[in-house]
């Protein structure tokens, strides 16, 4: 019928936009070459921001003691204590609980954050066993994890640049977040220092090092997307700081807010882009990122009901509410492989009140998941691309075979298979097959927690 062509053609055009051939991921990767150089060249040098982490030595297994980490950087948190052993005993011990963030607290007070945190972290620091308390006259150490741009001033202190993720918080805008987490368990009565402030892909990174040696960067794909990787000091014009003795220094890209004109972006894109709380701002991150893949798949089905009468002669009701189709929902449908596709069905019927869909329309639907999925996880291996070139690890040289290993992590990576196995597929296909037997992707399971604690135990105050 006329509606069902419609719709297709919808479809098929998005399909188009959405296009992600090698050529076009060589571009993307060369991009994030161009701007990683411009990045380190100068501040505000690029939409890269580069960042200086202060992390200049990462971990080397011979941590010891009790040490705690705050993991902030999504719609949950987690607290975790550790128990380090050192060289031969590692990880000794290791607990964590996780707790989610009321939506009213994300764009609220900065206060009211700050508390409610605090107060989790002091409910779980009462649980500590009584073998494992500090030293008398000891205070507890964090390391805290969090996953928004940070300018930092040092290895423990950072102002907040700006919130993403869904967070608005004006009043957090440009003060020291340790500042505000320090004044929150002093409110209430948490006796805790914090370490380390990192953000969560130098958290993998630090997690990645303490395991494997090789491990040269970290990439995070959950609700957000990051990435960080050692570079040589000497190769950070901007930093006019001391030079570390390591030679070496941790840099947080923000790759969420890389750009370019070789990104495939579409309307659908660019709308979502408008409507966010950010607009103009985190333009890879919301090609790549579990905030948004189930949102463009709900806006591409919208035009198509409004349009095509896709689902008949009513647009759902439902389809007309942001951020309604979570990736995670998109993912169950695109790994749905029952004849008849029932997870798809009972998922348009439970979340947008959509009934007796076709076969035909599932199959679509599956295909348009495809779709977003596939060019996010394609883009990501791009960007995995653009560093290791920055890092002249992206050919052999000289017939010696370095190993590299990136540290991944995040839910979207750990939980949204097709994706995974797209992008590790893809960046295969960038590297060729010669290359690509030493250039490896780990997963790195709750990396940024233990990292950050790692982090903490090598900047303790008691070393
Ligand atoms: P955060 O990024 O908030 O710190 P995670 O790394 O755990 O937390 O990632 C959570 C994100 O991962 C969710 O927002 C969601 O987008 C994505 N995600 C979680 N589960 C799935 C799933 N089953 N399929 C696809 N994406 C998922
Ligand atoms: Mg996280």
């Amino acid at each position: 019928s006329g509606r069902w062509a419609r719709a297709m053609a919808i479809l098929r055009e998005f399909e188009d936009k959405c296009g992600t051939p090698l050529g076009k991921l060589r571009q993307v990767a060369d991009a994030m070459t161009v701007e990683m150089h411009a990045g380190l060249a100068s501040e505000g040098g690029s939409k890269l921001k580069m960042l200086l982490s202060y992390v200049d030595n990462l971990p080397t297994g011979d941590e010891k003691g009790l040490f705690y980490a705050l993991d902030l950087g999504g719609t949950n948190f987690r607290v975790i204590r550790v128990v380090l052993g050192g060289k031969d005993d590692r990880v000794v011990k290791q607990e964590f609980e996780e707790v989610s963030i009321p939506p009213h607290l994300m764009i609220g007070s900065s206060d009211a954050l700050f508390d409610y945190i605090a107060e989790a972290l002091a409910k779980f620091v009462a649980t500590e066993d009584e073998g494992l308390h500090p030293l008398p006259g000891q205070q507890r150490e964090l390391g805290f994890t969090f996953s928004f741009p940070v300018r930092q001033t040092s290895i423990a202190s950072g102002t907040l640049i700006k919130w993403t993720k869904g967070f608005s918080i004006e009043d957090t805008v440009g003060e020291d977040v340790v500042g505000e987490l320090t004044k929150a368990m002093e409110r209430v009565g948490l006796d805790m220092r914090v370490a380390a402030l990192v953000n969560d892909t130098i958290g993998t990174l630090a997690g990645g090092r303490y395991y494997n040696k090789d491990v040269i960067a970290a990439v995070i794909l959950g609700t957000g997307t990051n990435a960080a990787y050692v570079e040589r000091a000497q190769a950070i014009p901007k930093w006019n700081g001391l030079l570390p003795k390591s030679g070496e220094m941790v840099i947080n890209m923000e790759w969420g807010n890389f750009r370019s004109s070789h990104l495939p972006l579409t309307e659908f894109d660019q709308a979502l882009d408008v409507e966010s709380l950010n607009p103009g701002e985190q333009i890879f991150e919301k090609l790549i990122s579990g905030m948004y893949l189930g949102e463009i798949v709900r806006r591409v089905l919208l035009r198509m009901a409004q349009e095509a009468a896709f689902f008949g002669d009513v647009v759902p009701p439902k389809l007309e509410i942001p951020f309604i189709l979570r990736t995670p929902h998109m993912s169950a449908m695109h790994h749905d492989t029952s004849s008849d596709l029932k997870v798809v069905g009972s998922k348009l019927k439970d979340i947008l009140e959509i009934s007796n869909t076709s076969l035909k329309m599932r199959k679509a639907i599956v295909e348009l998941c495809d779709i977003v999925a596939t060019r996010g996880a394609r883009l990501s291996a791009a960007g995995i691309m653009g560093i290791l070139k920055k890092l002249g690890r992206d050919a052999v040289k000289d017939g010696e075979k370095q190993k590299s290993v990136i540290a991944l992590d995040g839910g979207l990576f750990e939980h949204y298979t097709k994706f995974r196995s797209s992008m590790e597929s893809t960046l295969k296909e960038l590297l060729g097959e010669e290359i690509s037997e030493s250039i490896i992707i780990e997963h790195s399971n709750d990396g940024s927690g233990i990292g950050a604690a790692l982090l903490a135990a090598s900047h303790s105050q008691y070393l």
